[in-house]
């Protein structure tokens, strides 16, 4: 298998922190901000920041068409937070004249689904595909996925209520694409990252 190259959104947000998680498990990996650096690419993930803003410095440096190519295309993304809240099909509470700007998850997102209660949290979560170890996720004004369509597999769910009687979904995957609502380049632990590598790697030896 030749070398990975993964490429990390770098419009706005926490991207830095994804490059370095990557950095450690030596994935080469480049901060992408012009279309072009889009092309020899075999995973793309959009960090947590801010939704809109990311939205909009999108538009602007004529990034949207190339992102929406890119994820209807089927190739390999990762969507932490606002990221995940870009690649939902359906987004509710948007602020006026927002909207899903790249798509391809066939899942509803609430933007702010958490912000009334708390507006960061942490939670320990049982996430199967990542072992019997709880992952220690950080929370921070996060989206909350509300629906999900057939084929969406629920890697984890956290408490939607204060006393746990109620979940809500926090991450997704359909084929070679993943959503955490959570910010998992945040913590030390690696396992996330090493998931999406496997998936990116599954990929392309899969596309030869
Ligand atoms: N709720 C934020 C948004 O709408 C996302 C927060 C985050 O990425 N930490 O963009």
């Amino acid at each position: 298998m030749s070398e990975l190259r993964l490429g990390v959104l770098a419009l706005q947000g926490a991207f830095r922190e994804h490059v370095a998680m990557l950095t450690r498990l030596n994935v080469e990996t480049a901060e992408v901000r012009l279309a072009q650096e889009l092309d020899d690419l075999d995973g793309l993930i959009i960090p947590g920041g801010e939704s809109t803003s990311m939205g909009l410095v999108a538009e602007r440096w004529g990034l949207v068409e190339p992102l929406r190519q890119w994820v209807h295309g089927g190739r390999p993304t990762w969507g932490t937070c606002a990221g995940m809240i870009l690649l939902a099909e359906r987004a509710t509470g948007q602020k006026l004249g927002g909207q899903a700007l790249i798509g391809g998850l066939d899942v509803t997102v609430n933007r702010n689904y958490f912000g009334r209660q708390v507006d960061s949290f942490e939670a320990d979560l049982d996430v199967p595909v990542l072992g019997d170890t709880p992952f220690h996720a950080v929370f921070i004004r996060a989206p909350a996925i509300t629906a999900v369509a057939e084929d969406v597999e629920t890697l984890a769910t956290v408490a939607s209520l204060p006393d746990g009687t109620d979940s809500v979904i926090a991450a997704v995957r359909r084929g070679p694409i993943l959503a955490t609502a959570f910010h998992p380049e945040l913590t030390g632990d690696l396992r996330w990252h090493r998931l999406f590598v496997q998936i990116v790697s599954d990929f392309k030896s899969r596309s030869g």
